[in-house]
């Protein structure tokens, strides 16, 4: 593994990155009237590394919210009618450049997911394979910020190519695999600096981010708990009382890879899309009979908290599928926070 650092001056930045465009597609935060997404970067358009957080996190540039995944000829005259292929997509490199450090944890959760060892998606294990990861560690995290309770924190570096702290005028940046040491290449970026005292540095920048996150949640007692206790707990109309099934939560989680299948027949090809869908809805689940083994509401958000926080903790045993990025806390309409009812379900005792 790769591992040295370089300082980057802020005056050669916008002039390497655009050098990196001639090998690489870029993807970064920009503003617009959504407010601050993880898009595809126009030819023109910088991306935006003073930015405090992000409406939605970097999942879709490997998980498209909507993508064709398979089309067939539906034309009777040709050889290969009706024969579903996979349809073409771009998987030439790309970097996305200025992800925040828990939002490339959360990609190593969607991979246990997406790359097992029975099965790999290849959708997204290609656009996987094809980008690189440019970290930018979080100065001034924001209030709704828990990452350190979830195994993250603002200068996490699993899942980074390159992790990029802001040093006023400069960035100093960890070069940690060699799809960091090319894109610092085709950059022109190479200004070697001393690796202990740039990690000291670091560290200090680390240690002085992680104590203004002042949110902290309770997980060490989830695993002990046993899967029917917690399902079958007192506690889960209360918390689901005020859900309005939205969905949002599961849309603005950069942890959250439920989809739906839909075909689309224009004239002789049909399409097959998979679409982002969310286990908070009735019809997510809704079986071709019309039996619905989540058609409560209370169904639907046991569901997703006992998912995030127990079935992915035991079945994985590499802690909870949340990084505590606190997206769904400020996004909820009706503030139910994950914070709160993980406490609840880390403290829950069974009656007997
Ligand atoms: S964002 Fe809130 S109201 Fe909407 S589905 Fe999620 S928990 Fe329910
Ligand atoms: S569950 Fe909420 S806090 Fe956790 S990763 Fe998803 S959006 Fe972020």
């Amino acid at each position: 593994m790769i591992m040295r650092f370089i300082t980057i001056d802020k005056k050669d930045w916008t002039k390497g990155i655009d050098k990196s465009r001639e090998t690489y597609q870029l993807f970064g935060p920009v503003t617009d009237q959504n407010g601050c997404q993880i898009k595809a970067l126009g030819a023109d358009v910088q991306p935006e590394m003073t930015y405090s957080d992000s409406v939605l996190s970097a999942k879709s540039v490997l998980f498209p919210q909507s993508e064709k995944i398979l089309n067939a000829n539906l034309d009777e005259t040709a050889q290969d009618h009706h024969i579903m292929k996979r349809a073409e997509a771009d998987y030439s490199p790309r970097a996305v450049v200025g992800i925040r450090p828990f939002d490339a944890k959360a990609i190593q959760l969607v991979k246990m997911n997406f790359d097992t060892k029975d099965y790999r998606d290849p959708y997204w294990c290609d656009a996987y394979e094809a980008t690189t990861f440019v970290g930018l560690g979080v100065n001034q995290p924001g209030p709704f910020d828990f990452s350190t309770s979830t195994g993250t924190g603002p200068f996490s570096e699993e899942g980074l190519d390159i992790l990029l702290a802001d040093m006023d005028h400069e960035y100093l940046a960890k070069l940690l695999t060699p799809k960091g040491e090319a894109f610092a290449k085709a950059c022109g970026f190479d200004t070697e600096a001393d690796a202990k005292e740039s990690q000291i540095k670091l560290d200090v920048l680390r240690k002085a981010a992680e104590d203004k996150i002042t949110s902290t949640v309770p997980t060490d007692k989830l695993a002990e708990k046993t899967i029917l206790d917690l399902h079958e707990a007192n506690f889960w109309d209360d918390i689901a009382f005020s859900c309005i099934n939205c969905g949002t939560c599961t849309y603005v989680c950069p942890t959250c890879w439920c989809f739906d299948i839909q075909d689309e027949v224009k004239q002789n090809v049909n399409t097959r899309f998979r679409n982002w869908d969310t286990c908070m809805s009735p019809l997510f689940t809704r079986h071709a009979t019309g039996h619905n083994p989540r058609g409560e509401n209370t169904q639907r958000v046991r569901q997703r908290f006992m998912h995030k926080l127990k079935y992915f903790l035991d079945k994985y045993n590499s802690g909870i599928m949340c990084v505590g990025c606190g997206r769904c806390v400020k996004s909820c309409p009706v503030n139910i926070d994950i914070r709160e009812v993980a406490k609840t379900m880390n403290g829950y005792e069974k009656q007997n």
